[in-house]
């Protein structure tokens, strides 16, 4: 859709979302939603399914956020990240405090109407399902299918989609920061002890600088994580051929499975950070507590060594400065 402008948006400011809004005559920019859902669904990387989902939000700030599906070739499909999953990744790398509502291609999954649940006031957020996947159905539509689907395109709280819900209010307490609420994890580096000639394999210590870099963004990921059920939390960030880093942080669902790690959100962030292809991304890191119960790094080296097999994956540990 905006293919005059070079590089995908994953973000329009409230300003511009508010004058996008008047210029096309609709009153506010939630009724512009439906509108972006396919040009966000033309940022989907889904090459097994082909099943291009997009999701298009609105942030309490005012401004928009776009979220599609990404799927990795030679992973498990749980590796796959789901366009709301993407979108709340997105709000969240944004710092935007909550999400009022939501337009999506097609009828979330059960797997991201629990998924969601990791918002604060989950079931009053306002969802509309614009249905705009149903390419295949070549019939033609008679005024009552019409109608319907008028029906379907109108915004309905998440509580009708998912009700008699389990979440956070199941498990944790009121004051027990939420997905895209501020998380200050308390981690400090268990620093390992240095090699006594350092920089051997890499014939000097020219990366020092750079590997301290991006272990601290890891850390600060980490930091922010929302792991409040395992209470193992963990960040990845990844750096480019150019060294530009991304960093993202492991989120948890009360349903576990949902969860979504913490290379997956970096990759998020690789992707709304302007990144293209995987190859690009040459280094990384993880931090994690150590001899927990919830470990991501051998997903993490598995997903990045299929991902982006050039990429060199380091892991630091680190431990809570509250004990
Ligand atoms: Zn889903």
């Amino acid at each position: 859709m905006d293919s005059k402008i070079g590089r995908p948006r994953f973000v329009i400011e409230a300003a511009e979302a508010e004058s996008m809004a008047k210029q096309s005559g609709f009153a506010s920019a939630a009724e512009l939603l439906p509108s972006l859902v396919k040009s966000a669904q033309a940022l989907a990387r889904p090459p097994i399914s082909n099943y291009h989902v997009g999701t298009v939000g609105l942030g309490s700030t005012g401004r928009i956020f776009f979220g599609a599906n990404i799927e990795f070739p030679g992973l498990p499909l749980n590796n796959s990240i789901h366009a709301e999953q993407f979108l709340v990744t997105n709000l969240s790398l944004n710092a935007e405090p909550s999400l009022p509502c939501f337009a999506v291609s097609a009828a979330p999954c059960g797997h991201c109407r629990q998924f969601l649940q990791e918002l604060r006031a989950a079931p009053g957020i306002r969802i509309l399902i614009t249905d705009d996947n149903n390419n295949h159905h070549h019939h033609l539509s008679s005024a009552a299918d019409d109608n319907n689907h008028r029906l379907r395109r109108r915004y309905q709280d998440l509580s009708t989609i998912l009700p008699h819900r389990f979440g956070p209010d199941d498990l944790l307490s009121k004051d027990v920061p939420l997905i895209l609420e501020r998380h200050n994890n308390d981690l400090a580096l268990v620093i390992p002890p240095l090699p006594l000639e350092n920089g051997n394999l890499n014939g000097g210590g020219g990366n020092r600088g750079k590997e301290e870099d991006l272990k601290l963004e890891a850390l600060e990921a980490a930091n922010r994580s929302h792991a409040p059920y395992s209470k193992c939390p963990s960040g990845v960030a990844l750096m480019d051929c150019e060294g530009k880093v991304y960093r993202g942080s492991y989120m948890e669902s009360a349903a576990y499975n949902p969860s979504l790690g913490p290379v997956q959100a970096a990759i998020v962030a690789y992707i709304v950070g302007g990144g293209a292809g995987y190859e690009r991304i040459v280094a990384a890191a993880l931090v994690e507590k150590e001899g927990v119960p919830v470990m991501q790094e051998a997903t993490a080296r598995l997903l990045l060594a299929t991902v982006a097999p050039k990429c060199e994956l380091k892991v630091f540990h680190c431990r809570s400065k509250r004990q």
